[in-house]
């Protein structure tokens, strides 16, 4: 839905954010956490990851990211589809090599 002031962007949707291979990802990804012991990052780490995706902007269109209300509010990486729940799993990179 278009909202004035709030750029809008169309992306190019990779193919891996189908909905399909999300859940493929996400079943790899709770594959590698658990076993590496299911080990999360400490408090600033997160705090660190977080305030790079905050700041996680499309270069052209300057539109974020990051939809921190996505997934109801745990937040969704709009390059990976990923859930912010990423952020504290060790195991987990960002896509761009942010973090
Ligand atoms: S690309 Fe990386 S820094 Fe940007 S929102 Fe996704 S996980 Fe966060």
């Amino acid at each position: 839905m278009f909202k004035p002031g709030i750029p809008q962007v169309k992306r190019p949707i990779p193919e891996r954010q189908n909905c399909f291979d999300q859940v493929g990802s996400l079943a790899v990804a709770l594959t590698r956490w658990s076993s590496a012991g299911f080990a999360t990052v400490d408090e600033s780490v997160y705090t660190s990851r977080k305030s790079s995706c905050a700041a996680c902007v499309d270069p052209e269109s300057g539109a974020s990211n990051f939809d921190p209300k996505g997934f109801g509010g745990i937040g969704k990486c709009m390059i990976c589809g990923c859930m912010g729940f990423k952020l504290i799993l060790l195991t987990e990179k960002c896509p761009l090599a942010k973090w």
